[in-house]
């Protein structure tokens, strides 16, 4: 019987409901709203073969060899300037590593700061993929409420003192609200972790994704000593290749993730890595992301509009800047997870609210992305979500 030789790590690890529910979701009779997947205007594919081609030719055997568990120095470096002409820090190629895709830096993270019962504090709710990441170590899950300008407070001051070694947040258009912290909300949060001993974790995928206002400092980055800031190409360039990285200045942790990325995978894929940074320096990003944040901001605001015009009044939602998801509210007496078979049943997809809470329970929220379906389709799915909302608010 394989349950017995099982670790307690997986056996405590839920398996994704996003990635079984994208089956049904990938029926072409469906609109789906569930998937995570950026909008494919957003893979540069000519300019990708074309870097493929010059890395063959001017890496050679460099790009097909083993390489450094960093990352190549080039890459590194770029990435340490674009975050520097972004932000006015002062990262160097050293505060940079670059992994398999981000979700590597959330199992990293995990295996090197948690042991068994030991305290985490996410966002309520979070990445789901960051709760199976972190479950594997069986650590304890402390949830802290996300509102419209951050966390709330009195439930974060709760959460340290109760004692946890690392906090997760997903500052910007989050996955899987849409929400992002205001400026004050970046400094009450900031203030309350001032002077504690805790690692600050920010996953920023979708931070060059903003259609709307101006981009705000991290809340720890390089202002409180155990900052760590990812990032990622999947949702710029392509998730295909898997390239992610994070920044921090704190190398003596900085270290120990590079020790745990040895034992993972050596070292993230080298071509891939050539080939990114000859995309980025031959091409022009700022150019390619006005494409991309161009479609989502008016397939979300296609969204919002139908939304608006169709879904009873006791439904709220978020209303996002940027990012790829947003954030459906029901009154309590309905459980999504109930709605997704009937929404289904309609031809509409999106993905139960529940999934995405460390502690287990019945919810009545729901997440909506707007990166795949264009305006029309968006506009015909959102009226047949809003009938089978309505039916289940009658019944
Ligand atoms: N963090 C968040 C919040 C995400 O939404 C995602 C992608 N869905 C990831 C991390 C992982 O992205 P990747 O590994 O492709 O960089």
């Amino acid at each position: 019987d394989i349950d017995e030789l099982l670790s307690d790590g997986i056996k405590a690890t839920p398996p994704s409901f996003v990635r079984s529910i994208l089956k049904a979701a990938s029926d072409p009779e469906v609109t789906s709203f569930a998937g995570g997947l950026p909008n494919p205007i957003s893979f540069p594919q000519e300019k990708l073969l074309e870097s493929m081609e010059r890395v063959v030719a001017e890496q050679g055997a460099k790009a097909f060899q083993y390489s450094a568990t960093a990352g190549i120095d080039e890459l590194r470096q770029w990435v340490a300037d674009r975050y520097n002409h972004r932000f006015g820090t002062d990262y160097v190629a050293d505060d940079v590593l670059i992994t398999t895709g981000s979700q590597q830096i959330l199992d990293l993270l995990g295996k090197v700061l948690l042991d068994k019962g030991d305290g985490v504090i996410v966002e309520k709710p979070t990445y789901l993929a960051a709760i199976q990441a972190f479950a594997l170590n069986q650590p304890a899950f402390y949830e802290v409420e996300l509102t419209d300008e951050g966390l709330d407070i009195d439930e974060l001051n709760a959460a340290l003192d109760a004692g946890a070694k690392m906090i997760y947040l997903i500052p910007n258009f989050q996955n899987p609200t849409g929400l992002t912290y205001t400026a004050e909300g970046r400094r009450q949060v900031r203030e309350a972790l001032r002077g504690r001993n805790i690692v600050v974790v920010e996953d920023d995928p979708y931070g060059e994704l903003r259609f709307e206002g101006e981009s705000l400092p991290y809340i720890g980055g390089t202002n409180l000593p155990h900052g760590v800031v990812m990032g990622s190409f999947s949702k710029t360039v392509t998730p295909g290749f898997r390239m992610g990285y994070l920044l921090t200045k704190d190398h003596e942790l900085l270290r120990t993730v590079s020790i745990a990325k040895e034992a993972a995978d050596l070292h993230t894929n080298v071509f891939s890595q050539y080939v990114v940074y000859d995309y980025l320096t031959h091409n022009s990003l700022d150019e390619h992301l006005v494409k991309i944040r161009d479609l989502y901001g008016a397939q979300a605001r296609a969204m919002v509009e139908a939304m608006a015009e169709y879904f009873p009044a006791e439904v709220s939602y978020t209303v996002p800047e940027g990012g790829m998801f947003l954030w459906v509210t029901l009154p309590e007496s309905v459980d999504t997870m109930e709605l997704f078979d009937k929404a289904l049943a309609r031809n509409v997809a999106f993905v139960p609210g529940a999934p995405f809470y460390a502690e287990p329970g019945a919810r009545s929220t729901m997440r909506l992305n707007f990166t795949n379906a264009d305006e029309d389709t968006i506009r015909d799915g959102i009226r047949r979500l809003a009938e089978v909302i309505a039916a289940a608010l009658d019944a």
